[in-house]
């Protein structure tokens, strides 16, 4: 959802504001599609075809269970030439402004390189890790222990430091693993992108875009963000949500929404002492609740993510001791944009999608960091230490956060000095991301350059393609 939701979001934009068409190819992770993931890819918008691409065959996961990064690496190499077929079909037509693929999407530059068309990647994530992996290889050939045992930061320009424990978990893996080495092919994969890097973020969030460290050359990067999930999906997953109602009687400011993404999940033993850290803390809730993973200890991704009854994995009387004051969501999908957007709203208790963090900073509302994999721990250092617009639960470790530090991390920013402070910088990151989107602000801007660019090139290929007709 977190790479689907951004990259339907600048189709859209290329087509409304830029005049320009766009076919989105998506895959999905998990086969069948869920039913949300299919209902975001049909939400785009017209003028945007979109083309889902057929499920890699099933790899025999019972005899070499694969990664995440794994599956989606074969499921990227076996796209590929139904990638060209189409690109070429659309190539016959009209000449094809650019090829902007994810940041796992390099094996198709040989379409790009093929039909002379330019080639992009949209990296959905911050410019903090973009700035890691382009530095990746330069730090990778001076550092002689494995990432996991130094004592010193990583330091990159404009960022702040990344601590040993903040690190992605593919370089906390021995170095000479497979694991690594295609982090590592990702990361040059990003670096060698020959006509640029478009990142989901804005310069008054990370003033650092694009700065390179001495020595190390990087492509082209422009900040085309936030672009977020804005508008709606359907009716009966959003505007209708009987939450929203709930919301509606609730005070201003007072509500806690808890929420840990499309795949996330917590123990059930972390889900306990969260449950009874939001009834400590007696502020108000919405928590979109997921069916606790019971086999890893610090949360999962894409883990068993089963909605069952909510009291089997509660404290006994939890639903009824908070019926008046919480919302507990067991749907597999909340309204998450139309949520943050509410006046209600308060706190926002985050797994550090980058999504959901931007979606936050464009609502405004503080946030409690609870990162649980991939880049996440990464964001949440930044949006506390160099945002100010989020405190971080210690998660460190994995180790059990209990209700107490539960119930006090949300009462830091919900009450007292803290929190004003905090709300009033939320205030002025919000004002900053609308601005950006705005029609002279530099996301619109950035865009309006690229898309010129592309249209000019394409326009002297068509004219090139008359001469020679
Ligand atoms: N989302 C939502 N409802 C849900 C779960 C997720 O609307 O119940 C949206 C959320 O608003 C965000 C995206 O899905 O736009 C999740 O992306 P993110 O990068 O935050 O995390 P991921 O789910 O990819 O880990």
């Amino acid at each position: 959802m977190g790479h689907l939701i951004p990259f339907a979001e600048l189709a859209r934009r290329l087509v409304a504001d830029h005049g320009l068409a766009a076919t989105l190819l998506f895959a999905a992770a998990r086969s069948p599609p869920s039913e949300q993931y299919l209902a975001v890819a049909a939400s785009v918008p017209e003028g945007v075809d979109l083309v889902a691409l057929p499920a890699p065959e099933a790899p025999d996961e019972l005899l070499a269970p694969a990664s995440v990064r794994d599956r989606v690496a074969r499921a990227v190499a076996s796209s590929v030439p139904l990638v060209r077929d189409i690109a070429r079909s659309v190539a016959a037509t009209v000449p094809l402004a650019a090829l902007v693929v994810d940041m796992v999407g390099a094996p198709a530059r040989v379409v790009a390189e093929e039909l002379g068309a330019p080639f992009y990647m949209f990296f959905t994530s911050p410019w903090m890790l973009l700035s890691l992996f382009l530095h990746l290889p330069a730090i990778d050939a001076t550092r002689a222990s494995e990432h996991r045992d130094a004592a010193e930061p990583i330091r990159l320009p404009g960022c702040v430091p990344i601590h040993t424990h903040d690190l992605p978990g593919s370089m906390l893996v021995d170095r000479s693993s497979e694991t690594y080495a295609s982090f590592v092919a990702m990361a040059k994969g990003a670096g060698t992108t020959p006509d640029g890097i478009l990142v989901n973020t804005f310069p008054e969030l990370e003033p650092a875009v694009g700065n390179a460290a001495d020595g190390v050359k990087l492509p082209p990067v422009h900040a085309v963000g936030p672009l977020l999930l804005t508008r709606p999906i359907s009716n009966s997953m959003d505007q209708d949500h009987y939450c929203l109602n709930w919301l509606d009687q609730q005070p201003r400011g007072s509500v806690v929404y808890v929420s840990f993404g499309s795949g996330g999940t917590l123990t059930w033993q972390q889900t306990t002492q969260l449950a009874l850290g939001l009834e400590l803390s007696q502020h108000r809730f919405v928590w979109a609740i997921k069916r606790p993973d019971q086999e890893t200890p610090s949360g999962a991704f894409f883990g068993t993510s089963r909605h069952g009854a909510a009291p089997e994995f509660l404290p006994d009387g939890f639903m009824e001791r908070t019926a008046v004051v919480g919302l507990v969501l067991q749907q597999p999908w909340s309204p998450q944009a139309a949520i943050l957007g509410h006046a209600s709203v308060g706190c926002f208790v985050t797994h550090c999608g980058w999504n959901s963090m931007l979606e936050g900073v464009f609502h405004g509302v503080p946030m409690v960091a609870w990162p649980l994999y991939a880049e996440q721990k990464m964001n949440a250092a930044m949006m506390e230490a160099h945002a100010g617009a989020a405190i971080r639960a210690n998660v460190r470790d994995g180790r059990l956060v209990s209700k107490e530090e539960v119930a006090a991390v949300i009462r830091r920013v919900m009450e007292g000095d803290e929190a004003d402070r905090m709300r009033k910088r939320l205030g002025e990151l919000r004002d900053k991301a609308t601005h950006a989107l705005s029609k002279d602000g530099s996301s619109t801007c950035t865009l309006a350059q690229l898309t010129r660019r592309w249209k000019s090139t394409a326009d002297s290929k068509s004219m090139e393609l008359d001469v020679n007709c």
